[in-house]
């Protein structure tokens, strides 16, 4: 019997289930003439800041870029200490060097696979000003326990929810609980482009403003530098599709936690670790992240059977090349050097039809009865 492949995202579904509506949407752009910063990204950006629940948002080139303007927004530079995880993309991690900050690395929490806001008194020091934690997955960090260090150390916050578009504690979206938060609309993400985009929120007019300035050359007035600068700039037609993109959002997150839900009930009491699910919390579910002993025989075992998977991340930041032996925090992160061989992405898109999910499903219970 021949059975189709399974990918472990599929973002052209989305595209071919409303072609018209994308076409039309890049025809009105295209046929308007305006493409850089113009109305549909003035739309999204308010669009968007209303959805997470705050008041202002800036559109900028990529999730790696909101970082980097986030940071220099506030002012971190050169000798500024971050603390963050070695548990993510390399791009929390590159953005903290890439303004010249120094980047202090905590260990995560084995159940949330987010910071563990136990480990910050460890790596505070005088020099530290600001908390980057990751809603990893789409599994909101313990932003309660976070927020009131960040206070009682007078400390900034910028949340990384390059991964956690609509995830919610309690009601309140992630993105709305620190001082600034970054989004990515990378293709594959929860909300993605048909190319790069991202986006710095606030609910702070004074950091919103900030956040314009190093957007775009220092300029208040075009041509006039108050600051130095960038350019990171959303253009029209990826802010038009994010626009359509955005209307979609809420059903889909709930289809990818269908799934997820579908996931556990076929997984549970198997030796597959599974992702948490806890009460009163709104995983965004952008990947739905097992755990096993024997990661690399089962991704060859579904692969061998049509079904794509994927590691994020195989490697953590502190053990790559370009930072190994070198970042602060290296020497303690027991937790995400386990989780790095232990961990398997599985399919999980909207899309991904129920079916589908019972056949990795059967594969998986098939492979831990063999192994
Ligand atoms: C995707 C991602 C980023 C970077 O976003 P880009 O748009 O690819 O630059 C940052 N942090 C995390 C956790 C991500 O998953």
């Amino acid at each position: 019997m021949k059975t189709h492949f399974i990918p472990v995202a599929d973002p052209s579904r989305q595209y071919f289930d409303y072609a018209e509506a994308f076409q039309a949407a890049a025809a009105h752009v295209l046929e308007g003439g305006r493409y850089i910063l113009g109305r549909e990204v003035n739309v999204f950006e308010a669009a968007f800041a209303r959805y997470i629940g705050v008041r202002y948002g800036v559109a900028v080139n990529s999730g790696t870029d909101a970082l980097i303007v986030a940071l220099k927004a506030l002012g971190i530079g050169a000798g500024d200490e971050v603390i963050t995880v070695s548990h993510t993309a390399v791009a929390t991690v590159a953005a903290i060097e890439l303004v010249g900050a120094v980047p202090v690395l905590v260990d995560v929490q084995p159940d949330t696979r987010c910071l563990d806001p136990d480990l910050l008194s460890a790596a505070l020091s005088e020099r530290t000003k600001a908390l980057l934690p990751v809603h990893l997955y789409g599994q909101p960090a313990d932003m309660a326990a976070i927020m009131a260090f960040a206070k009682d150390h007078h400390l900034w916050v910028i949340e990384d929810c390059a991964q956690a578009h609509g995830a919610s504690v309690a009601g309140r979206k992630v993105g709305s609980f620190g001082d600034l938060a970054c989004f990515s609309f990378y293709p594959t993400k929860n909300l993605g482009a048909f190319g790069d985009g991202g986006a710095v929120l606030t609910d702070r007019p004074k950091l919103a403003e900030q956040l314009r300035l190093v957007r775009e050359y220092g300029w208040h007035e075009r041509y006039i530098s108050e600051i130095p600068g960038m350019n990171t700039r959303l253009d029209e037609l990826q802010a038009a599709f994010l626009n359509l993109k955005l209307g979609l959002l809420t059903e889909e997150n709930q289809k990818r936690r269908e799934i997820a839900y579908h996931y556990l009930s076929r997984l549970e009491g198997s030796q597959f670790g599974t992702p948490v699910m806890a009460e009163g919390t709104e995983h965004a579910m952008h990947l739905f992240v097992i755990e096993t002993d024997h990661r690399d025989k089962l991704q060859e075992y579904l692969s061998q059977n049509g079904v794509g998977t994927a590691i994020h991340y195989p490697v953590p930041i502190h053990l790559q090349p370009a930072y190994l032996g070198r970042l602060r925090g290296s020497d303690s992160l027991p937790v995400t050097e386990r989780l790095a061989k232990r961990i398997l992405s599985l399919p999980m898109y909207p899309q991904l039809s129920i079916e589908d999910v019972d056949r990795v499903c059967d594969l998986l219970l098939q492979f831990a009865r063999s192994s």
